[in-house]
């Protein structure tokens, strides 16, 4: 069943125009992901999708119902959560009072005590670091920090810009098996990687998207096996 459904979205930044009619659709139960070079345009989907940016064309449906420029609290309550690319924790707040903040629109007290250690027990440097300012953290712990956040909130579609970037090759595969789980426990995933590789191995569906446009599309494997994906994004091999 369609859960998303992107059609001929167009975004501008003034006279920039940065989407340029794309369109796409996420199935539920999927993990979808985005690929394409620095500037391609792959956040400023994602920021639209969460209410951030207003599309001045096209029309985004989600669960039958339109939210193209809705309110992006009136988005999260929907069910959908964007964890942004780089440190976007609250600085001011300790690291348990950020992952606690995850939680806000539950309300099954028991299933939020367990989350919570599956958190602390997926980041065992979080545990070590709760009460520490998250602003102090280091990059890849905030990016840490921002995944088991998203853990908490348990949204039906989640939306993931770069989570793998700034971290040690170790901790990549850590995060790439944290989104395989939270896909598996029932959450709709799209994906914004530059770690094509990485993204096309947990991937169901994928987009390529070069300077606002979609070029490619296909199944994960399809695009593993394209001469002009692995050209130009998986290294040449
Ligand atoms: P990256 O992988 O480098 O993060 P991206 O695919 O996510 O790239 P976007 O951040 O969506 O790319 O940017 C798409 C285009 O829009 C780029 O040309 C960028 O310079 C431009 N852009 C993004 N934000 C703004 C802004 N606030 N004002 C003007 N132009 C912007």
């Amino acid at each position: 069943m369609s859960m998303l459904k992107v059609d001929n979205l167009n975004v501008y930044y003034g006279a920039i125009h940065a989407l340029k009619g794309v369109s796409l659709e996420v199935n539920e139960g999927e993990v979808v992901t985005l690929i394409g070079a620095n500037g391609a345009g792959k956040s400023t989907l994602l920021k639209t999708l969460s209410g951030l940016l207003k599309p001045k064309e096209g029309t985004i449906d989600y669960l039958g119902k339109s939210i193209a420029g809705s309110a992006a609290q009136s988005i999260v309550k929907a069910g959908i959560s964007h964890v942004p690319e780089g440190r976007r924790v609250f600085a001011n707040m300790t690291v348990e009072e950020n992952i606690e903040l995850g939680a806000f629109l539950r309300k099954d007290s028991q299933g939020i005590k367990q989350d919570f250690e599956k958190v602390y027990a997926t980041f065992p440097r979080l545990l070590e670091r709760r009460k520490q300012l998250s602003g102090t953290l280091s990059g890849g712990e905030q990016q840490m920090l921002a995944m088991g956040r998203a853990m908490m909130a348990k949204p039906r579609l989640l939306l993931l810009d770069e989570p793998s970037m700034g971290l040690a090759p170790l901790m990549v595969k850590t995060i790439f098996q944290v989104i395989k789980d939270i896909n598996k426990e029932g959450t709709t995933i799209l994906l914004v990687e530059q770690n094509a590789n990485m993204a096309l191995s947990i991937a169901d569906r994928a987009y390529v998207i070069e300077t606002g446009r979609v070029i490619i599309s296909g199944t994960a494997e399809e695009l593993q096996a394209s001469e002009e994906v692995k050209l130009a994004y998986l290294g040449g091999h």
